[in-house]
């Protein structure tokens, strides 16, 4: 088999980089490009949440390879110019900009792009973190306001939460899981870092869907769970999941992709669980749907169309701060359900 001549690499993050080093050295000589959205070279994600939310480190920290080790892979980097459209049988991707890219191979190495709550796009002081740029806006919010609402009490929630909590900020965490990280760790490890975040002052409301974002002259003000309770915010970060970051691929013929960008249809890829349910109140008469979590769940795990009749625990109860998930939720979810395919 002939090496092609040219690899064209979509995405310079973790994966892509981790493709071309392992293309390298494994002998490969040909032209090798990477594109990506972002303006900067590869950088680590995990400490965004972390070092880099708290003020510890500094961005030149978390790059992912210095600039020696960068330019051993004689690579080009177009950084910056988001793919809007890939040509399989061409192997050509064009950018927002226009330019087309070719390569005799196109890695597709995206990655994800964060869920968003309708309507959260009009309104200043809500963010999502993934990217370096989002995690430097929130840090930067963080250090002007004084009342965080995360919603979403996944990984990343309960991260930015604890990060939240250590530059004493008032800190509420809101979720439609009944405990932290139950999709992960499950009830009862979920039930102990719940206790932990509320015994380090972060306030909980967990098991109540998100039902609006509340603003006022284009500023969010706070988040109404479906409990009827109004949490005041000055910033509110959504965190209630992500899906692969594939629109770009959509009109590309690969099957795949018209799967996975259909993320807001009522009708859910086979294996995700919705993570949340619109229209909010404030929007009722657009159309509606499920937002849904892309990651699988387990059946014996899949609370929202089939919700638990398991008691919590005494130390359960005493860690969670909410009530009862209320009707109008319940009654989506059951929506939600019927939509699903057989
Ligand atoms: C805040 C945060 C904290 C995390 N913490 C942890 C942790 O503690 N432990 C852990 O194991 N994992 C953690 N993760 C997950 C980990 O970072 C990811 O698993 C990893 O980044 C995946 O790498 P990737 O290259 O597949 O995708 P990504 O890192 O998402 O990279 C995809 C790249 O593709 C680019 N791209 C997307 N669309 C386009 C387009 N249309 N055109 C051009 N370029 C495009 C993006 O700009 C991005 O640079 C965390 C993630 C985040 C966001």
């Amino acid at each position: 088999m002939t090496s092609p001549g040219s690899i064209l690499i979509v995405g310079a993050s973790a994966a892509g980089l981790s493709t071309a080093e392992a293309l390298r050295r494994h002998g490969y000589q040909g032209r090798l490009t990477f594109l990506d959205a972002e303006p900067h070279l590869p950088y680590d994600r995990p400490p965004l949440s972390k070092q880099l939310l708290s003020g510890a480190w500094e961005p030149p920290r978390v790059q992912l390879r210095g600039q020696a080790q960068l330019d051993a892979l004689h690579a080009e980097f177009v950084l910056g110019e988001p793919a809007v459209a890939l040509d399989p049988a061409e192997r050509a991707v064009t950018t927002v900009s226009g330019r087309v890219l070719r390569g005799d191979v196109v890695v597709i190495a995206t990655g994800l792009t964060p869920l968003r709550l309708p309507g959260q796009d009009h309104l200043e002081g809500v963010h999502v973190l993934r990217a370096l740029d989002d995690a430097l806006a929130l840090r930067h919010a963080l250090s002007a306001g004084t009342r965080l609402v995360v919603v979403g009490e996944g990984v990343l929630g309960a991260e930015i939460a604890a990060t939240a909590r250590t530059l004493n900020l008032e800190v509420t965490l809101a979720g439609m899981g009944g405990t932290l990280l139950n999709d992960q760790l499950g009830q009862v490890i979920g039930a102990m870092l719940a206790e932990k975040h509320a015994e380090r002052g972060v306030r909980l409301r967990l098991g109540v869907a998100i039902e609006e974002l509340t603003g006022a002259a284009g500023r969010v003000t706070g988040v109404r769970p479906a409990s009827g309770e109004f949490l005041p915010a000055d910033m509110v970060v959504v965190a209630i999941g992500s899906r692969p970051a594939t629109g770009w691929l959509e009109g590309s013929g690969l099957p795949w992709a018209t799967v996975w960008s259909a993320t807001r249809d009522a009708v859910p890829p086979r294996g995700c669980t919705p993570s949340a349910t619109w229209p909010p109140s404030s929007t009722k008469g657009s159309a509606g749907g499920c937002v849904w979590r892309t990651a699988p769940t387990p059946p014996s795990r899949r609370r929202w169309w089939r919700p638990t009749s398991s008691a919590p625990t005494a130390r359960t109860r005493r860690s969670l701060t909410s009530g009862p998930t209320s009707t109008t939720s319940r009654s989506r979810r059951t929506a939600c359900r019927r939509r699903r395919p057989r």
